[in-house]
Formats: C-alpha cells, sequence, structure tokens
C-alpha cells in the first residue's frame, strides 16, 4: 500500500484509538464482571455495541500482565496518599515464564474474540487490513504488548509473536524488566528516575526497527526515553500519555520530550486518565471533558497538529464523568470542533496521525 493511501478520507469522528486494556479486562473475571465483548455492558468502557454507538474504528488493543492472574495487588494509588499526591512503590518485575504464559493466554482471548466476532472485529497487520476495516466498519485491533516482560532475553519470541501478529510494543509499564525501567505512580513527579536501557533493550530496539514493530514509550523513564530516541529509525511513539507541563504526573511527557517526538515526526496519544489530565494529579472523575482538550490544545501548539492523537486508555484508567465511556467519544469531537478544530484537523486527532505512523513504521 502506498503511504498516500492512509489519507483516504474517512468522516472525522471516526477513532483509531492509541491504548485500551480491554482484552485484559475481559480475561480477568474480577475485572471483567463477566461480561462480554458482544454485549452491552455498565461495566468498563468498551464492548462492541458501544464501540460502535462511539464511532470507534479500532485500535491498539493492549496486553499489560497483571501482577497475579486474577489481577490481585494492582496498585491503587489511594493507598499511598502523600501531603501533596502520591507515591505508590514500583511494581517488582514478573518472572518471565508467567509473563509470556499470561501473554499467550491473552492473546488467545482477542484471536477467540476475531473467531467469535463474524466479521465485526479483526486483528490487524498492515495499513491495507487497518484502512478497509476502518472503512467497512469493522473494528480493528492492533495487537500490543505494554511492557516486553513476555520477551526472552534472546527476543526468539519477538519474532515468534510478530509471526502471530504483534505489531506494537510498549518497552515497558511502570515496573522494571531485563530490557528498561518504567516510571513510578507518583504526583508530582520527574519522568526522570532509575537507569535507562539494558544491552538486551538496544538490542530490542534494533529487533523492532528490523521487524517495523511500533515501539512505544509509554511509561519509560527519561533515560530509556532518550537512548531510544537516540538509536531508533522510526518516528517516536508514545500511545497513552499528556502533557507535564499542565500535569506534572512521571507518565506525562516534558516539554523536552514533545519537541523531540514532534521532530521525530511521531505522535502522541492523549491518554484520559483524570489523574494525568488534571493541574492537581486527583483521581477525580468529575473532571470536565475540556481537560483532554486543553492537553490537545497544548501538544497542537507546541509541536503541531500532526503529532497529537488519542490514546485513550479504556478499561485501565479512571474517565472523565462527562466522556463516562468509549460512547462518549463523539463528545468529545464536538469539544474539539467547539474549540476550533475544523474537519481537516479533527481527522488528524481523531485517527490520521496513528494512521501515517503506523504506515511509516510497520514493513509493507
Ligand atoms: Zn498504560
Amino acid at each position: 500500500m502506498s503511504r498516500a493511501d492512509v489519507d483516504a478520507t474517512l468522516p472525522p469522528d471516526i477513532v483509531f484509538d492509541g491504548h485500551n486494556d480491554t482484552i485484559v479486562a475481559l480475561h480477568i473475571p474480577e475485572s471483567g464482571k463477566d461480561r462480554s465483548f458482544f454485549e452491552r455492558s455498565d461495566h468498563g468502557h468498551l464492548d462492541l455495541p458501544r464501540a460502535v454507538e462511539g464511532r470507534f474504528g479500532g485500535g491498539l488493543f493492549a496486553i499489560c500482565v497483571p501482577p497475579t492472574p486474577t489481577g490481585h495487588d494492582l496498585p491503587d494509588s489511594d493507598a499511598f496518599v502523600t501531603d501533596t499526591g502520591y507515591e505508590v512503590p514500583l511494581p517488582s518485575p514478573l518472572d518471565p515464564a508467567y509473563a509470556q504464559q499470561m501473554t499467550i493466554a491473552v492473546m488467545e482471548r482477542l484471536f477467540r474474540l476475531e473467531t467469535q466476532s463474524n466479521g465485526r472485529l479483526r486483528v490487524v497487520r498492515d495499513t491495507e487490513e487497518l484502512m478497509s476495516c476502518l472503512r467497512a466498519g469493522t473494528i480493528a485491533a492492533v495487537l500490543h504488548f505494554e511492557g516486553a516482560d513476555a520477551l526472552d532475553p534472546d527476543l526468539d519470541a519477538l519474532d515468534v509473536f510478530y509471526a502471530a501478529g504483534l505489531r506494537s510494543l510498549g518497552i515497558v509499564w511502570s515496573r522494571p524488566n531485563a530490557f528498561a525501567s518504567g516510571v513510578p505512580f507518583r504526583f508530582p513527579g520527574s519522568p526522570d528516575t532509575g537507569p535507562g536501557l539494558s544491552e538486551r533493550g538496544k538490542e530490542l530496539v534494533r529487533a523492532g526497527n528490523r521487524l517495523g514493530v511500533l515501539l512505544d514509550l509509554s511509561h519509560l523513564n527519561e533515560k530509556g526515553f532518550w537512548e531510544v530516541a537516540a538509536l531508533t529509525d522510526a518516528p517516536l511513539a508514545v500511545t497513552h500519555a499528556a502533557a507535564h507541563a499542565l500535569c506534572p504526573s512521571p507518565r506525562n511527557l516534558t516539554d523536552k520530550q514533545l519537541d523531540a517526538v514532534g521532530e521525530s515526526g511521531g505522535v502522541v496519544g492523549i491518554a484520559f486518565h483524570v489523574g494525568n489530565l488534571r493541574a492537581d494529579g486527583r483521581p477525580d472523575a468529575d473532571t470536565p471533558l475540556a481537560e483532554i482538550v486543553r492537553h490537545i490544545d497544548y501538544i497542537a501548539g507546541r509541536i503541531g497538529i500532526d503529532h497529537v492523537a488519542l490514546g485513550s486508555d479504556f478499561d485501565g484508567a479512571v474517565m472523565p464523568l462527562e466522556l463516562g465511556d468509549v460512547t462518549g467519544l463523539p463528545k468529545l469531537v464536538e469539544a474539539l470542533r467547539g474549540a476550533g478544530y475544523d474537519d481537516a484537523a479533527l481527522r488528524k486527532v481523531t485517527h490520521g496521525n496513528w494512521l501515517r505512523l503506523l504506515n511509516e513504521t510497520w514493513r509493507p
């Protein structure tokens, strides 16, 4: 597929989203609440009926391995309140054998959903498949790992997972692994925490470039971020984050990091987690939709409209009440329109920038 083909005009309210945790949420009985992807639920943020209503065309479907198979012991930022915010100890590294086994189990669930969907959801592996899904109204799911914890140090598993459909890889979640270190749950705080990439981590970047896998810098600490930026031959991608200047969470990007993403031709997907949007860092759902617009405006103003997109974190974060779940996406599109975004600008933010980036990163 030629690069120009991804610019084909889709309606400006069709969203291709940088991040959701839906497959893992469905896999873990407690957070899944026994909901089915195919039936409308009041739980969580994303299922097929709600996706259709919200004009959600597809996105990166993440596998973030929970610390235990039932999802217990996930960090709860409420439990570690400080005078000015919160401070959660960094979770320990996962056992790689467990991480790999769990990853395969969640992948199986995604492929099972694809089979059960009767053509309504497809796991896409190239931009041609992705575009044809978006045009046809089939949910386009890009398989993404949130953290390379399931990969062996020799990276044999990377090629195997690629063959199975992996097209996007976050180097870390908020824990160290054999490749790099993630930022902690802390507020306020700088992303400049801990060591950079290990030698294995540098090999991982080269291998990702060789395969044409998107390397996601979300949650990577600042040292690691700059080492990837110096090493990679692809535009920098941060699937779900926001602006540190507006909300000083270590999970957000400093102005210098934003500038580097822009200069590389890269993209930042704005995560909707209220605690990473609000200036006070409080995970309070009573947060206006305008907070998302504020971060989009800031990043578009600083590095250009070609470099900002969406990275909701549906089923993995606290959404603004006004948005609610995936059915609230049209409200966000209207809020952007109200803030002066015309159809051309909206298309870039809602799907065009991610499509361009994937087209430039993936191998044809
Ligand atoms: Zn995340």
